[in-house]
């Protein structure tokens, strides 16, 4: 059964959807807020996430961006009338579609069903490959080229994740902060996790040849 994850803080609204999302099959959770839906999604990886822009806490353009750098999780955002210029930057930020309210819950339940189709992906393993690392996001588990395993931080984890996503790409460590959201975190201890990552990562810690430091800027992964 697929899962949707409904982010309102609209007591009807999100019961209303939830109804009617239940009737056409999925199985459906309801949050009120940002940080709610980030943490969600990290535990339970819904299919998709019908995701109200007005909510309370992490806003849903900032729910948007996280979401979007860390999963493929599809995004269905309701958005009120008033809102077109949030619209246009949650679709700029990668949502999938949106409908505005007042809506009918047909529609949005037909949208849902579009949206599924259009980003279904084959099979529910995740895996990234980047800098001679297989990761698979599902299991959590990271490999070198000589198999061994490498035993990572939820933390270390993400950030591995964030940068393998786009090898190449330098994030700064405030982009490398934003894609953590939700968990307690604070920028300058990203230096702290990156060292610990290539204590794990690295064939050689004090020799990086996989997550590498652009001075000044931020850490990418070799995209070599
Ligand atoms: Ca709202």
């Amino acid at each position: 059964m697929q899962r949707i994850l409904v982010v309102e803080d609209e007591l009807k609204i999100g019961r209303l959807i939830r109804d009617y999302l239940e009737n056409a099959g999925f199985e459906v959770t309801v949050v009120a807020d940002g940080h709610s839906a980030l943490s969600h999604t990290r535990q339970h990886r819904p299919d998709l996430v019908v995701l109200d822009l007005g909510i309370p806490g992490v806003d849903g353009l900032d729910v948007t961006r996280t979401l979007r750098r860390t999963y493929e999780t599809p995004i269905v955002m309701l958005t009120a009338r008033a809102e077109e210029s949030d619209r246009i930057v949650g679709l700029e930020l990668g949502a999938d579609d949106y409908i505005t309210k007042p809506f009918s819950p047909k529609e949005l339940v037909a949208r849902v069903r579009a949206v599924l189709r259009r980003t279904h992906r084959v099979g529910p393993a995740q895996i990234v490959r980047a800098a001679g690392l297989t990761i698979d996001v599902d299991r959590r588990s990271v490999m070198s080229e000589t198999g061994a395993t490498q035993d990572l931080t939820a933390t270390e984890f993400e950030i591995l994740v964030a940068l393998a996503r786009d090898p190449g790409r330098v994030l700064s460590r405030s982009q490398i902060v934003d894609q953590l959201q939700g968990i307690a975190y604070e920028s300058r201890s990203v230096d702290a996790h990156i060292k610990n990552l290539r204590k794990k990562i690295e064939p050689d810690p004090s020799n990086p040849t996989r997550l590498l430091t652009v001075y000044g800027v931020g850490y990418k992964l070799s995209d070599a």
